[in-house]
């Protein structure tokens, strides 16, 4: 076998330029980039040949050059970070990006981010604004709260709040709201990149009133409440609500915070969920200083949104921090969209998916899961495919004992194993997500779009022909 002219056969790249799919891509990703998967494409075909054996094989693969060439130019361009079909049932998956946000709400907020706004610009006094103002007025509104300000993440509000009311002094703490949440942020951690030290007080189940009353001192700059959303601890407990800790608090004319979490807006327990302490309700008891996540039960973009008394609030958009910590201009579009939906539950409701996924009535979900069971067997797929019953969560931390009543479609292969499909379906350009529960793979359809049912079943169609 003649290996040098097996190579001499490898088209130049002058020749491989004035190819016209070559050009095509030239013209779809630049001139770098396609010269780029040229030398990758033709470094690779040299290493087959200097291998291979088979002379046949080797022009088969001198003649897919520019084919491959173009699929590495595709490959290169397309966005790694894609769409999935969350099957899981878990509504605030923080691995799938917790809250979905509305498609509406964000074609909005894509048509303000996509020229110039008012972000900071104040158009009845032709100055400059501030970019909270578009939302400021109305959290206050739905809170009750007389000032409000949002940041990067919840994570950031403590950080901030802290740094900003607590730096150099002492801040008492329950030991039993001593939380960790996911991604290793744990309050005591926080609280020292703060430059605040902690006092920790109580025991883990049972925190009292006069254990916060024998350790104010002169150094106590702010008591901290926790709700300790991602968790429960049950049976012999006992911790301090708000209202009796206010009364200590004004006494010493310190501030009162409290780290909601999760931060919900709208009385859940009306919809068969177990009752979480509302937003309102804290601002309402008395509570000085209240943050609360954006993309937790709220279901809005990432964000830290931090409410309360004006002259707390105001120490905060001046602290230096604020500056690193601030929302971006999408975020702000977006948190003010969807606080517009929070002036009526209803909309609320109908408009924020998340709420609208942990509200929707059984029956509902049982006429979806039947629709997409349908589907599915329309494609002819060589599997069993039933309705099941199964249970979603809330998940992100928020409310962690809580299962909704859902129901979902149980895909039971029969060519293949249900790892093997699992696997697949993992691969797919639009990759699904499901829960394995035994000898099936099943797709909780509260988590699911009705809007992406075809597309599933026509995935899985494609999935199931390939051989195994
Ligand atoms: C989730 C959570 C946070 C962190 O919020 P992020 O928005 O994820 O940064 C802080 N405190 C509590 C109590 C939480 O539940």
């Amino acid at each position: 076998m003649n290996k040098n002219m097996l190579y001499r056969s490898i088209p130049k790249v002058d020749v491989l330029l004035e190819n016209e799919r070559i050009q095509e891509t030239i013209e779809q990703y630049g001139r770098n980039a396609v010269m780029e998967c040229i030398h990758i494409e033709t470094d690779r075909l040299r290493s087959f040949i200097a291998k291979c054996e088979d002379e046949e094989e080797a022009g088969k693969r001198i003649k897919q050059l520019v084919p491959c060439i173009v699929k590495t130019a595709e490959k290169m361009h397309t966005p790694n970070m894609k769409k999935v079909i969350n099957g899981t049932g878990t509504i605030l998956h923080t691995n799938l990006g917790r809250a979905p946000i509305g498609r509406t709400h964000m074609e909005k907020a894509a048509e303000l981010v996509c020229g110039y706004s008012n972000l900071e610009y104040n158009l009845e006094q032709g100055k400059r604004g501030e970019r909270y103002s578009h939302f400021e007025e109305l959290l206050c509104k739905i809170t009750g709260a007389e000032a409000a300000m949002a940041v990067n993440n919840n994570a950031s509000s403590v950080l901030l709040i802290l740094s900003s009311l607590a730096k150099g002094g002492e801040v008492i703490v329950s030991r039993g709201e001593l939380i960790e949440i996911g991604g290793k942020f744990r309050i005591p951690d926080v609280m020292e990149q703060s430059g605040a030290s902690l006092v920790e007080v109580g025991t883990t189940n049972k925190t009292h009133y006069s254990d916060y009353e024998e350790h104010i001192t002169e150094e106590t700059k702010a008591l901290l409440k926790v709700h300790t959303s991602n968790y429960r601890i049950v049976g012999f407990t006992e911790s301090v609500t708000i209202d009796e800790l206010v009364p200590l608090a004004r006494e010493r004319e310190i501030p009162v915070i409290e780290d909601l979490g999760s931060g919900v807006l709208i009385d859940l327990s009306k919809y068969g969920l177990s009752y979480e302490p509302t937003v309102q309700e804290s601002v309402a008891k008395g509570a000085d200083v209240v943050c609360f996540s954006g993309d937790k039960l709220f279901g809005g973009p990432q964000a830290g949104i931090i409410i309360g008394r004006k002259k707390y609030i105001d120490k905060m958009k001046k602290n230096q921090l604020t500056r690193a910590l601030r929302i971006d201009k999408f975020t702000a579009a977006a948190l003010e969209l969807v606080l517009q939906e929070y002036l009526s539950e209803e909309k609320a409701i109908q408009n924020i998916p998340v709420l609208r996924m942990i509200t929707e009535p059984l029956d509902e979900t049982a006429k979806r899961a039947r629709s997409l069971a349908r589907t599915i067997r329309g494609a002819g797929i060589a599997a069993k495919v039933d309705v099941v019953s199964c249970e979603s969560q809330i998940g992100g931390g928020s409310l962690p004992l809580e299962r909704i009543p859902s129901m979902a479609v149980a895909i039971r292969p029969e060519k293949i194993r249900v790892p093997e499909l699992e696997e697949r379906m993992h691969r797919l350009p639009v990759p699904i997500i499901p829960r394995t529960v035994h000898d099936a793979v099943t797709l909780d359809v509260r988590t699911i779009e009705s809007n992406d049912f075809k597309l599933i079943a026509v995935e899985l169609q494609e999935l199931m022909d390939v051989e195994s």
